[in-house]
């Protein structure tokens, strides 16, 4: 193919992602000098049409950034009163306790947000600072310089030809180059993960560990509504099959976040993340609280659960990983957007000193140093153990040892040093004929519904005419290897019914309905193979979530 012609634009710093993370570098380069040129790329439509979290924020992050919040009319409008925590059975619950809980695990002072509002408030505070924003805008490759260093990114390419060559109505997009660029993607980012290998990040850690959540949201009868109520459940329906558990968020307008996470180094393939959520809301407790209710939004996304030991290097020649791209969430608390700010803010400190001292296209070592050393290194190591202990004893005795663990680290030490992840995701998936299938009751159409119904609540859209992104290494794997082994997962792990398995005449074959993607990234991480790649579509494609 002949060289592609593109035009590009000099800044100070590219960031890629409008997260809280990108927005955070973004906000903080600005107040830090007004000089500095600053462009933010986000995939999604609008600022937050692509941002799914719980989601409870800890205002750690904000306060940092920006003290006078309140003053400014961010949309932390319903502070947490009430803290809740079941383990379910099938019929029944038990209250746990909040006074042996360790004290991080406390969610007095912290927010139910939607984190679409709160990003798309950042955005208006980073664009009054004088950040150029552009939405619609997907990276989806990056530009090296001559010494093998991060020079920029190619956003902006549209109408590719549906085999993925430039065709006459082809837009070859531009270059963006900055003196760093930060990518601020979120859990399994495409352009990270090319960063990550390139430069060999994530020698000598853990591998990354992740979960997939899926959340509703639900406008409920304003009688059983309780605004500021936050609930979480371990056990029932998931039982030993897989980590994970519920989340139940009463926020304003009598709304409620209804939301189910599976780890995914779960070991039988018959597993249907999915369909565990749609069984969820069948739980006494849960039925009787969404009775008469409706459902106006799903969504779902990977979330990033190595934590501490996970963590790549942070940093390589002219870039830097932020906030959940490098895997910033502490999972026990299930949060990763204060940390994911605090990064941001690191980064862009790091960028400001680097930049007046004239460097460029260097390692920002000051910004690795502030994240493990400071507030986000803090968070994490605290609760490192708690996810290795769950994958190695299961719920029961991972409570127990790793609320010990918490509170002693609380303290300053640790019975257990740090604790290894053992496999990634993908390798943990064992052989079909070793496990069970499980019979999942159909959704009724009223709590609980079938996975391509739900999916339209997800408004996502992708231009048929366009190239599938969702690309496969060999796409003779799926029908020749992962359906005798595995019974082709895909067709289960994805929470929006991408992969199918479509018998013809002439056999099975493999369908990738990439329409239906939610850009969650499960299908990145967890197949067995691993032979499925995530690619950007092109920008403003993918969901267009309202208040997630
Ligand atoms: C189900 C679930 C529940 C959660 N609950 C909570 C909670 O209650 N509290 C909490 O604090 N945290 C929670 N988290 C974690 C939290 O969502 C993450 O820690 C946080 O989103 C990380 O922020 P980020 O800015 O790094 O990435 P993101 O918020 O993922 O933002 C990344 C942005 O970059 C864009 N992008 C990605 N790639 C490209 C590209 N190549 N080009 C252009 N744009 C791109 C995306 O569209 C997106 O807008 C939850 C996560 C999940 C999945």
């Amino acid at each position: 193919m002949a060289e592609i012609e593109r035009e590009a634009m000099e800044y100070d710093v590219v960031i890629v992602g409008a997260g809280p993370a990108g927005l955070s570098a973004a906000i903080r380069l600005k107040q830090l000098d007004a000089d500095l040129n600053v462009v933010v790329l986000e995939k999604g439509s609008e600022v937050g049409a692509h941002i799914l979290s719980g989601a409870v924020l800890d205002p750690c992050g904000l306060d940092a950034l920006i003290p006078d919040w309140k003053e400014k009319g961010a949309p932390l409008n319903t502070p947490v009163n009430e803290d809740n925590f079941y383990m379910l059975g099938e019929a029944g619950k038990i209250r746990v306790p909040n006074f042996p809980m360790p004290p991080l695990m406390n969610n007095h002072g912290n927010y139910i947000v939607s984190m679409g509002n709160v990003c798309r408030w950042m955005a208006e505070q980073a664009e009054e600072l004088g950040v150029e924003i552009f939405p619609g805008m997907a990276c989806s490759e990056l530009v090296y310089g001559d010494n093998g260093e991060v020079k920029g990114v190619v956003a902006g390419v549209f109408g590719l030809e549906a085999d993925g060559s430039y065709g006459p109505n082809t837009e070859p997009g531009m270059e963006l180059h900055g003196k760093y660029v930060f990518l601020s993607e979120g859990v399994r980012g495409s352009l990270s993960k090319e960063v990550i290998a390139k430069y060999d990040l994530s020698a000598g850690k853990e591998v990354q560990k992740y979960g997939v959540g899926m959340k509703e949201i639900w406008e409920i009868d304003p009688a059983k509504h309780k605004e500021g109520t936050v609930t979480h459940t371990m056990g029932w329906p998931l039982g030993s099959n897989a980590g994970g558990g519920s989340f139940i968020y009463h926020l304003e307008n009598n709304q409620v976040y209804v939301g189910f996470v599976v780890h995914l180094n779960y070991k039988n393939p018959h597993l249907y993340p999915y369909m565990e959520f749609q069984r969820f809301k069948h739980h006494p407790m849960v039925a009787e609280l969404l009775k008469g209710g409706k459902r106006v939004a799903y969504g779902a996304r990977a979330i990033t659960e190595g934590g501490y030991q996970s963590m790549p290097k942070l940093v390589a020649p002219g870039v830097a990983l932020l906030g959940c791209s490098a895997g910033m969430v502490n999972v026990p608390r299930i949060k990763g957007n204060h940390n994911a700010m605090l990064s941001g803010k690191a980064a862009a400190e790091a960028a400001f000193d680097a930049i007046k001292a004239e460097r460029s296209r260097d390692e920002l070592t000051a910004y690795e140093t502030d994240v493990r050393d400071g507030a986000i290194g803090k968070d994490l190591k605290k609760v490192r153990n708690v996810k290795p202990m769950w994958s190695k004893w299961g719920l029961m005795p991972s409570l127990a040892l790793g609320g010990l663990d918490m509170w002693t680290n609380t303290l300053g030490f640790s019975l257990f040093g740090t604790l290894g992840h053992g496999k990634n995701d993908a390798d943990s998936t064992e052989e079909a004929s070793k496990h069970k299938p499980i019979d999942y009751p159909k959704p009724d159409g009223t709590l609980s519904f079938d996975r391509l119904t739900n999916v339209s609540f997800a408004m996502t859209n992708h231009e048929e005419s366009q190239p599938c992104h969702l690309h496969l290494a060999d796409p003779e794997i799926p029908v020749k290897v992962n359906m005798p082994k595995f019974d082709e997962p895909a067709q289960r792990y994805c929470p929006a019914g991408v992969y199918e398995i479509v018998e013809d005449e002439d056999g099975p074959r493999f369908v990738i309905n990439f329409q239906n993607c939610v850009h969650c990234k499960t299908c990145d991480i967890k197949d067995p193979s691993q032979n499925i790649t995530w690619t950007t579509p092109q920008g403003g494609d993918g969901p267009n979530y309202p208040n997630m």
